[in-house]
């Protein structure tokens, strides 16, 4: 396995040392074979909102898999997630199941092109779609981790209708859409994708107004307004970012905490843009394991708890996520360590850097030396971060004060080291 990994920022490459190898997980804890117990907070990168191993979810994935573990063929078990998600996401009036959130941002940019006749494609610097050709293009995550401006083997011709944008920059948007018409001033821009949230830079806030505004460009240009919500859907509030700044796409991405620790994603939206989709339409999309019956299960079990818990499940993860990064934030203020803590809900970042962080230009202000140290000290602590500065940290409800507790002692004892 090359580097050791079936995902590149798995090997701590950025900030050194070995990565352990995992055992089992439980709750808000990870258990290395080597016997020690971590404090984890990448959360498989994001689906486990829950804690590992939430027990209803244990149990839907045992009876499911009794029935067997994929049909290939439609059964209940699609519906009922369907259902789940409809209640959360009103703009999706009709969805469809991948087994990835690549799959759902690469399908959702394919249908917008396939919907609207266009070629051009906005996205945002920093921001993740998944690993498709055409989403790689000045992406985040590992791309931004590993400092590589793309990706190998994508030819010129692919990348060459992607508009790589600064996030937070409506001017930037406005140039675009005026530059790209055709000789008839109709425009070529097929959709705008964004993180509406960032994530994969590190954890970014869009400004006041930026939705809003990508929301009216798309509308005056009759683009596609495609909100990836892999990371934030479920997380920010039931009904994602969306919900939250009360912005109506005409796409959504979804993934992640969707399948409940199992490979799912979705894309959804506007009936009359999804009918497009094969075999009502001509844009083709498919999947052997799509709609897989243990990851609709896994992801209903979720889903149901988040909605019949909803008011306990996100203030809790409010308070306690304020707890620990506001509280990490006054303790690098009394260690003389310059640091700008951005957070929304459960997802936020430490950046060591003294510059407010709004763009991946900021956030690439970072001192990454710095945060590689840290890591490692909280590492030895048995905090296990994120490994690498552009990447969101998240807690889940299985955080809890002794949580609280033991992050603060062991980023107190870090800062000063
Ligand atoms: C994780 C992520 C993806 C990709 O999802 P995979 O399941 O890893 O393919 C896409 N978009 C965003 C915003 C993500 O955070």
């Amino acid at each position: 396995m090359p580097g050791g990994v079936d995902s590149p920022v798995r090997a701590f490459r950025a900030v050194g040392g070995h990565p352990p190898f995992v055992d089992h997980a439980a709750g808000a804890y990870l258990y290395d074979v080597d016997g020690n117990r971590y404090l984890d907070f990448f959360g498989s990168w994001g689906p486990m909102i829950l804690g590992h191993a939430f027990p209803p979810a244990v149990e839907a994935i045992h009876q499911a898999a009794a029935r067997g573990a994929s049909f290939g063929a439609s059964h209940a078990g699609e519906g009922d997630l369907a259902e789940l998600v409809m209640r959360c996401f009103p703009s999706v009036e009709r969805l469809r199941f991948t087994s990835s959130g690549t799959e759902a941002c690469m399908s959702a940019v394919r249908l917008a092109r396939g919907f609207t006749g266009r070629n051009f494609v906005i996205k945002f610097e920093g921001c993740y779609h998944g690993h498709s050709d055409a989403m790689l293009v000045k992406a985040g995550s590992g791309v931004a981790t590993l400092g590589i401006p793309g990706s190998a083997g994508i030819p010129v011709e692919t990348a060459q209708h992607t508009l790589a944008l600064p996030y937070n920059d409506l001017g930037a948007v406005q140039a675009a859409f005026d530059a790209y018409q055709d000789a008839n001033g109709v425009s070529q821009i097929a959709c705008v994708i964004v993180e509406p949230v960032v994530g994969n830079a590190g954890t970014i806030a869009p400004a006041p107004g930026y939705l809003q505004g990508l929301r009216r460009l798309t509308a005056e240009h009759g683009a596609l307004l495609i909100l990836d919500e892999v990371m934030t859907g479920f997380r920010l509030s039931l009904g994602g970012a969306q919900q939250l700044y009360g912005i109506t796409p005409d796409l959504t991405t979804l993934g992640k905490i969707l399948g409940g620790g199992l490979p799912c994603g979705a894309f959804g939206g506007r009936a009359d843009v999804m009918e497009s989709l094969a075999p009502l339409g001509p844009v083709y999309q498919a999947g052997t394991l799509s709609g897989n019956p243990l990851a609709m299960a896994a992801g209903a079990a979720t889903l149901r708890h988040l909605i019949e818990h909803q008011g306990a499940v996100y203030s809790g993860l409010e308070d306690t996520t304020a707890a620990i990064a506001n509280g990490v934030a006054a303790l690098a203020r009394e260690a003389g360590v310059a640091m700008t803590t951005n957070r929304i809900g459960s997802m936020f970042t430490w950046f060591f850097t003294d510059q407010p962080v709004t763009d991946f230009a900021s956030a690439a202000t970072s001192d990454t030396q710095r945060f590689g140290r840290f890591h490692h000290a909280m590492m030895e602590a048995e905090v296990w971060l994120p490994p690498s500065q552009f990447e969101a940290a998240f807690v889940s409800t299985a955080h809890g004060p002794a949580e609280v507790e033991r992050t603060l002692e062991a980023a107190k004892a870090a800062l000063r080291a």
